[in-house]
């Protein structure tokens, strides 16, 4: 029994390296083809969730290449090797800004270069009231409510304009298209979620991601105005997920699941589970039936090519089925095809 375990293991650890070797070779194929000029323009995005709009509002006029690949945390990313050219060759680069690309290397590169467009800093600056701020952190994951990451796309439109005037029209045209999508998007996760009864809509993942969401989709009109929504989503770790645990903050999250009687918590896609699995230990032992959703929700990184979360738009709706599938119909053994 313990040799074909062993057998099993191996092929599992052969099969994870070969699968990352050739995903990593693909990857390094698009950033040669990438940096090879070919009359379109060079858009570099930081994270997914940025490329996916610019190259819907930019069509055959742009190649958009992503900096911050696969699983990696954008919080915490700091330049490697080959990362200062792409950042050289792009014409464009667009960022999410409002402190998410914290990494002293390349928050230094960013704030040099005169070719970049910080979207998060943008909405802030036309209107500060929607941008989320907790002990004077701003919450820069403002992709999670989707009427507010449409807000993006005037300055995509913008910025891509002023570097191709010509074809501006289309990217207008593009913009408008993507603008009405995401109204569609937003208003089903809204309705889908807000059909779920008030005293289930609590939800609990790895890392502050989602508070925009539950403002958005979770929370009652009242809790809104008065600003008690806050209450829709906790987590154990805060705005970014490279801060430490404390005994402090488990408890605190364990109170917060008996008091809203929560019993199902979130992992995400780019987060380890230590944290979580720490909550659901110390929660047990309290007496509280927990336990962690199968399937990982998407928060700072989209899923990989060919999962549920490859596009903007297929990472959030994942999001909101998984969550509103959890919520309603409650029951541990629902266990979802994840990808
Ligand atoms: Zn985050």
């Amino acid at each position: 029994m313990r040799t074909i375990h062993l057998i099993v293991t191996c092929f599992l650890c052969i099969s994870s390296l070969f699968c990352s070797c050739s995903s990593q070779n693909e990857r390094n194929q698009r950033v040669k083809e990438w940096m090879k000029s070919n009359h379109q323009i060079k858009v570099l995005s930081t994270i997914g969730m940025i490329d996916d709009l610019v190259q819907i509002i930019g069509g055959d006029r742009v190649d958009g290449l992503v900096l911050i690949t696969g699983q990696l945390d954008p919080h915490s990313y700091q330049l490697v090797k080959g990362d200062d050219e792409k950042l050289a060759f792009a014409d464009i680069i667009f960022y999410n800004g409002l402190s998410l690309e914290h990494g002293p290397s390349l928050k230094k590169t960013l704030s040099e270069r005169d070719n970049t467009v910080a979207l998060g800093d943008e909405i802030k600056k036309i209107d500060p009231t929607l941008i989320l701020t907790y002990n004077d952190q701003v919450d820069p994951h403002i992709w999670m409510d989707v009427s507010l990451w449409k807000k993006t796309i005037p300055f995509i439109v913008r910025t891509l304009s002023e570097y191709d005037p010509e074809n501006a029209e289309m990217f207008i045209r593009n913009g408008q298209l993507l603008e009405s999508n995401l109204n569609y998007l937003h208003s089903k996760i809204k309705q889908q979620l807000q059909s779920i009864p008030e005293e289930k809509r609590y939800v609990v993942t790895s890392h502050d991601a989602f508070n925009y969401f539950a403002k958005s989709y979770l929370s009652t009109k009242q809790e809104r105005e008065n600003g008690t929504w806050q209450k829709r989503f906790a987590a154990p770790e805060g705005l970014s997920p490279d801060s430490q645990l404390s005994t402090g903050d488990i408890k605190e999250i364990v109170n917060h699941l008996e008091q809203y009687k929560i019993q199902v918590i979130f992992p995400e896609s780019n987060v380890s589970r230590d944290s979580i699995k720490k909550i659901v230990e110390s929660g047990k032992e309290k007496g509280l039936d927990l336990w962690i959703a199968e399937c990982p929700l998407y928060a700072d990184a989209m899923g990989p090519k060919g999962s549920n979360g490859d596009t903007y738009m297929k990472m959030v709706n994942h999001n909101a089925e998984l969550i509103g599938l959890y919520l309603r119909d409650y029951n541990p053994k629902i266990v979802p095809k994840c990808y």
